[in-house]
């Protein structure tokens, strides 16, 4: 755990937050400013700050975080209309929390590109 990372205060219990999915590795939950009817945050457990720190070693932990994407959306009703996952990678990208999420968007019709 990193003591000033938002997420793994989250994962800490340290922070609240709407918790739709959970595994030994993973955890889910609603994002506090979602820009789709559903939006949802995917994290592992582990604190890795960004893609570029994705090691070797973290290829089941990453692997995990889509099919947890893919039951999530099945839960949410999304699986069949489709939905979006989506991870930013530093600031260029619009990444802000340095814990890597995959952004689970559904729920509306979801324009390409991205902004
Ligand atoms: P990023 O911009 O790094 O790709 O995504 C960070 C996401 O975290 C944003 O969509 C933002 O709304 C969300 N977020 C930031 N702070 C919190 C929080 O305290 N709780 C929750 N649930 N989501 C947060
Ligand atoms: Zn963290």
């Amino acid at each position: 755990m990193e003591p000033d990372c938002l997420f793994c205060k989250i994962v800490a219990g340290e922070i609240p937050a709407d918790i739709v999915y959970e595994t030994d590795d993973t955890l889910a939950f609603r994002d506090i400013n979602p820009q789709a009817p559903t939006h949802i945050l995917i994290i592992p457990r582990l604190h890795i700050a960004r893609i570029n720190d994705i090691e070797e070693e973290h290829r089941h932990l990453v692997g995990g975080l889509y099919t947890a994407a893919r039951d999530i959306a099945v839960a949410e009703g999304l699986a069949d209309d489709g939905y979006r996952v989506v991870m930013n990678c530093n600031e260029a990208a619009g990444q802000t929390v340095f814990h890597i999420h995959l952004h689970l968007l559904g729920g509306r019709r979801l324009r390409w590109p991205p902004g």
